[in-house]
């Protein structure tokens, strides 16, 4: 199995694109939840549409991409930070029936209420410095052209994106115009016709061919009269960053009051990581020392640990 982001460069037409192709990562995102196919889909094109945006981004953190839903699914999440290790989970109603045919709009969109949100997290964060967050309406029909259109508004930029995925591999590919390079008319006329030209095989690509090559063979076929300039490959990989002491620290976030009734009634806290399905268990002596630890880590040694 192999997960692969390519970085590539038209030679002198100003237009970069980036293949990203993940079997593993995506297997091991799926192995302890199972969504409807339609859902599935949707969650892998957008896992290898964040990679595609994170690798061309010049950023140390964490892109997180959301898409709050109005229908059968209530969130869709994928998070992506600077090395390329990403964790996705999706909610659905209680109620929720999907059909393998739904769009986008009929899972989350249904009633013009959905929303697309990017969320640029850094690493080192200076005093005061926020996450800068970018939300836009879901207006366009796929994943894909939900972004396009937030990349046009919010950078600026041509970009297109191709995305595929079913249960076992979601590959993607991006194209983007450079910044204009030429200052002269003739230059500017080139640049747009290479743009559209790139774009024209791009749009040549069908979900079933991207399902079933792999991404060197997808490069091939599209560009083989273009002469690219190819960078070492980067591998994308599945990483959870959930620790025990970040789901102290949300339970501490929902107030003692909350978390004693919860106790109160099911005598333990059973919690699991919606992202990587790993538990963590808080029973009432845990739950305790939550509130009474003078500092956070006091609080959550794991269990087995002395506690005084
Ligand atoms: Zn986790």
């Amino acid at each position: 199995m192999t997960d692969t982001l390519q970085k590539f460069m038209f030679e002198h037409a100003g237009v970069r694109g980036e293949l990203v192709e993940m079997e593993s990562a995506w297997q091991q995102m799926q192995s302890h939840q199972t969504y409807p196919p339609a859902v599935q889909t949707m969650l892998g094109e957008m896992m290898a549409a964040a990679a595609l945006l994170s690798a061309n981004l010049k950023f140390n953190g964490t892109m997180i991409m959301q898409i709050h839903g109005d229908g059968p699914v209530k969130l869709m999440v994928v998070e992506c930070d600077s090395e390329l290790r990403l964790r996705a989970t999706a909610k659905l109603a209680d109620d929720a029936v999907i059909e393998d045919h739904e769009t986008l709009k009929d899972l989350v969109h249904a009633h013009g209420h959905g929303r697309f949100v990017i969320t640029l997290d850094p690493n080192d964060k200076m005093p005061g410095q926020q996450a800068y967050q970018g939300i836009v309406p879901l207006d366009g029909d796929s994943i894909a052209t939900v972004i396009e259109n937030y990349m046009q508004r919010s950078e600026q930029l041509d970009t297109k994106l191709w995305l595929a995925a079913n249960d076992k591999v979601t590959r993607g590919m991006l194209l983007q115009k450079l910044p204009k390079i030429g200052g002269s008319e003739s230059q500017v006329e080139d640049e747009a016709e290479a743009w559209n030209h790139a774009v024209m095989l791009g749009d040549t690509l069908k979900k079933d061919e991207m399902l079933n090559h792999d991404i060197a063979t997808l490069m091939h076929r599209l560009f083989w009269e273009q002469t690219l300039r190819v960078f070492e490959p980067l591998q994308p990989s599945f990483h959870c960053s959930c620790t025990r002491e970040k789901v102290g620290d949300m339970l501490k976030m929902l107030g003692i009051d909350e978390v004693e009734s919860a106790i109160a009634e099911f005598g333990k806290l059973d919690i699991n990581c919606d992202f990587c399905g790993k538990h963590y268990g808080f029973d009432p002596v845990d739950c305790a020392q939550l509130f009474v630890a003078k500092t956070l880590a006091e609080g959550i040694l794991p269990p087995g640990d002395s506690k005084h």
